[in-house]
């Protein structure tokens, strides 16, 4: 279906990102018909933005918020149908184990413990799941090292998600279906002119469009200005991968393991997670906070330390036969919103432009169904799965 021509327009919609968002958006539109192009600065998937690093964990019962699981639900299955499409392995469904140490339970308000939400929603929402005691994830899971009275819940339907042959089954889908995908193609600015979008790329290229998305990532708030330039901020993020033990009795359950969120304590920085592991090396993450940096000026570099950090902090005591000494690490970056929830809207000046803003560190597993259902927001004025939860008013509500 084509979202209607302007006068003007060469393209019904220009995509300007191509990460995990803008290119599921791409992939979508193109599916529908509608004559798209993609733009990206990159040569997407690569390694500069938020979507790189092998893995993201994906999970139905999502306790940052009700409005998110229609999209973590129907996303594995639009995962699931794009395996099917290629060769490449997209989603692994190894399960997902949520731990929880008591302080983490116990010096919170009750319900509000990560594990208590996702509960919450995995109730209302149907989502099947096992709450595991101490003496059940010790006996299932040998590679975690847990005290008494840690509770876990385990969600078999989730797993994680192989980012960069996600893209390239999107990006390849939307080139089938007819999307033109255009890489090292930097966007300058994008605005509403009259009845159409005039996208300028730095070359000083300009490409005339009905409508345009802006999923740039750590970069929007750059190309957007303002409100977004205040919403939006960025943090450096570290991934790091160990070795396991070459021989030690859990070699095994690490490679058959579940992607884990692990909360060990009440404060903030008291969390981390990881993945099975993947030819002997085990993905491990925390979050960091503070300040935001411009995505051209984070610091790449990942000094040892950092994973020196990270093992100290959460790794040791807690995962068997993990050698300290990290194997590698790479930086990414998170986009924030004030309330940590993504923007999924139109620009409030220019109405013809529409905003894609899936980040805040959880968005990857969410991006196929939001491409989707802003496909159709796009070309039948309405989305399937209600996106009203992500919308920029909440911002000038909560103003003073
Ligand atoms: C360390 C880490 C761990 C994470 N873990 C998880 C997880 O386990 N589960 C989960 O669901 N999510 C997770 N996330 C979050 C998830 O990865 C992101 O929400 C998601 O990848 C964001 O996708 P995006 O499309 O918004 O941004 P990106 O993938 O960065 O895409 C933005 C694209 O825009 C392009 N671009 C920018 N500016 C321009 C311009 N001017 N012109 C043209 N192109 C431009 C960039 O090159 C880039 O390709 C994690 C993120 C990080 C950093």
């Amino acid at each position: 279906m084509r979202v209607g021509r302007g006068s003007n327009a060469v393209y019904d919609v220009i995509v300007i990102g191509l990460g995990a968002a803008g290119a599921a958006t791409l992939s979508a539109l193109a599916a529908s018909g509608a004559r798209v192009r993609g733009l990206d600065r990159f040569n997407s998937p690569h390694a500069l933005g938020s979507s790189h690093g092998q893995s993201r964990i994906t999970r139905q019962a999502i306790g940052e918020g009700s409005a998110y699981v229609p999209l973590a639900v129907r996303s594995q299955q639009i995962w699931r149908e794009l395996e099917a499409e290629g060769d490449e392995a997209l989603f692994s469904q190894v399960g997902c184990l949520i731990l929880s140490d008591p302080e983490d339970r116990n010096e919170r308000p009750p319900g509000q413990a990560f594990i208590d939400r996702t509960l919450a929603a995995a109730r209302e929402h149907g989502v099947a799941h096992e709450l595991l005691d101490t003496d059940a994830i010790r006996g299932r899971y040998p590679q975690f090292v847990v005290r008494d009275e840690v509770a876990g819940y385990f969600e078999a339907s989730s797993g994680f998600l192989h980012v960069e042959a996600c893209i390239r089954a999107q990006l390849g889908r939307a080139q089938r279906a007819g999307a033109e995908v255009s890489p090292l193609s930097r966007v300058a600015s994008v605005r509403q002119e009259a009845d159409h979008v005039v996208t300028t790329l730095a070359d000083g290229q300009k490409l005339l469009s009905q409508r345009a998305v802006v999923s740039a990532g750590a970069w929007a708030a750059g190309l957007l200005g303002p409100p977004f330039d205040t919403l939006l901020s960025t943090t450096r993020q570290v991934m790091h991968w160990f070795s396991t033990a070459a021989g030690a009795e859990v070699e095994g359950a690490w490679s058959r393991s579940p992607v884990f969120i692990w909360r060990h304590g009440s404060g903030r920085d008291d969390f981390f997670y990881g993945f099975p592991s993947l030819g002997g090396q085990v993905k491990v993450a925390d979050e960091a906070y503070g300040p935001g940096v411009p995505a051209d000026t984070v610091d790449r570099a990942t000094p040892a330390s950092d994973s020196r950090r990270m093992f100290d902090a959460h790794v040791q005591g807690r995962l068997q036969s993990i050698l300290p000494e990290p194997s590698f690490a790479a930086a990414c970056l998170y986009t924030v919103t004030p309330d940590s929830h993504f923007i999924i809207d139109r620009h409030p000046d220019h109405p013809r432009i529409e905003v894609v803003s899936a980040c805040s560190g959880h968005g990857f597993k969410h991006a196929a169904a939001i491409g989707e259902a802003v496909a159709e927001k796009l070309t039948h004025g309405a989305s399937r799965i209600d996106l009203s939860f992500f919308a920029l008013s909440r911002f000038a509500e909560s103003a003073p």
